[in-house]
């Protein structure tokens, strides 16, 4: 209940999962910081070096 929105999301499930709640640590693959934004109280966590 506590993750809906990674339901049905096969493109990006797996990357969203791994940066999750991780800001400001490195990004697996280019160790870039990872940012956070928050769009309408949806929190979303991606590298800006390597996002899709
Ligand atoms: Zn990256």
């Amino acid at each position: 209940m506590e993750n809906p929105l990674y339901k049905g999301d096969d493109k990006t499930g797996g990357y969203q999962f791994y940066v999750y709640d991780r800001e400001g640590e490195e990004c697996f693959r280019c160790k870039t910081s990872i940012v956070k934004e928050e769009i309408s109280s949806r929190k979303t966590f991606f590298c800006p070096n390597c996002q899709q």
